[in-house]
């Protein structure tokens, strides 16, 4: 059970007291009290866990400080979607909505190369009117011996150039707890000119001690992709472990499963689980073009598979495309094939928002 408390309530007042004093003596039953950030208020939110069913709705909702209280009817305690839950979905990060009615598009380099790349990616993401990317720090590579990354060393002049550039938020990738506190360091020591979302990778989707340090700070909001060999049900409970510890500006992305079934793509593209995820829980869905499709081949119609892939993303109502882009592929140290080149951004763009008018008139067709 979920009582949501009145808008902004203090934990000192006689009101929130005597309902903690309440929820202390029942029996076989726990709660955590999370602060949500909403896109317009934060809310104070008191997970009941163990024997609710007893428990009577109305008998909570009489305490004063309770504004509302939602039966858990689904698996996703935090994340999912009940029955009678009118909670809003997403958040607002440097003055950026994310939620499953908005669309943000956060192109960039897979991995960080020099801070000529960065400038340069930057650079024409500002001509395009970009105010994300992605940049990735720390790589978690097959072999030992390839390219790793260029990790804390590269992140001040990564942070000052997004400053310069005025990228707001940068999806970057941790695979280890430290790495927080390096990359909330390297804000710090250039003045916090720009935000970062963590990037949780699909081979640390069920790394559960990474997701618990991950979800115990608020400061940073998460992108979680989804495992790439494990169920849709699977990656959805490891989204609730960054939930449960009191992290909930998470989005969840599909990125295409491991299976040579889906030859010769990378991956199988999986963007059919967009509106699945949407409905089954209340997480922004990303799409993530180029590490499904892996490639830069094209069809006979001339457009690339990278492109085709994100249409079919957002024409079902994606709210995120994470997807890589190179000033120059051929040299890029980590998947330089399937990058797109920065002269094709304003190309991508125009074909993203061909797609998402498209699903606007879908919504408006169905209403
Ligand atoms: C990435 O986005 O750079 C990445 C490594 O993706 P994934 O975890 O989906 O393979
Ligand atoms: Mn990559």
């Amino acid at each position: 059970m979920i009582l949501i408390l009145k808008p902004n309530i203090s934990l000192e007042s006689t009101e929130y007291k005597t309902l903690e004093a309440h929820l202390q003596h029942l029996t076989n039953i726990e709660y955590r009290v999370h602060n949500v950030q909403g896109a317009s208020q934060t809310l104070t939110e008191i997970y009941l866990i163990g024997s609710t069913s007893a428990l009577a709705i109305d008998e909570m909702k009489a305490f004063r400080a309770v504004a509302n209280v939602v039966r858990i009817s689904e698996e996703y305690k935090v994340l999912g979607r009940h029955k009678e839950d009118s909670r809003g979905t997403g958040f607002t990060y440097q003055g950026i909505e994310f939620s499953q009615d908005t669309l943000n598009i956060f192109a960039g380099l897979c991995a960080v190369d020099s801070p000529e790349s960065v400038e340069t990616m930057m650079k024409a993401l500002r001509e395009n009117g970009q105010t994300c990317t992605r940049m990735g720090a720390y790589k978690p590579r097959t072999s030992p011996y390839s390219f790793q990354g260029h990790g804390p060393n590269c992140l001040p002049y990564v942070f000052e150039l997004a400053g310069k550039y005025g990228i707001k938020v940068i999806a970057m990738e941790v695979t280890h707890e430290s790495h927080i506190a390096e990359i909330d360091g390297a804000l710090e020591a250039t003045g916090r000119p720009t935000g970062v979302m963590l990037q949780i990778g699909t081979r640390n989707t069920q790394n559960f001690e990474l997701l618990k340090s991950v979800g115990r700070q608020q400061e940073f909001p998460v992108l979680l992709k989804r495992g790439f060999g494990i169920t849709l049900d699977e990656s959805l409970h490891a989204a609730e472990y960054l939930a449960s510890e009191g992290n909930h500006k998470v989005i969840f992305g599909l990125r295409g499963m491991k299976t040579n079934i889906g030859d010769p793509h990378r991956n199988m593209v999986d963007f059919a689980h967009v509106p699945v995820v949407k409905r089954l829980t209340r997480m922004p869905v990303c799409v993530d073009p180029s590490h499904s499709v892996g490639s830069r081949h094209r069809s006979s119609d001339n457009i690339l598979d990278v492109m085709h892939v994100t249409a079919q993303g957002v024409i079902a109502g994606a709210n995120m495309i994470l997807v890589d882009f190179h000033p120059n592929p051929n040299v890029a140290l980590v998947d330089g094939p399937q990058a797109l080149r920065l002269e094709e951004l304003p190309m991508f763009l125009e074909d993203v928002r061909i797609c998402r008018e498209a699903y606007e008139k879908r919504l408006a067709n169905a209403s």
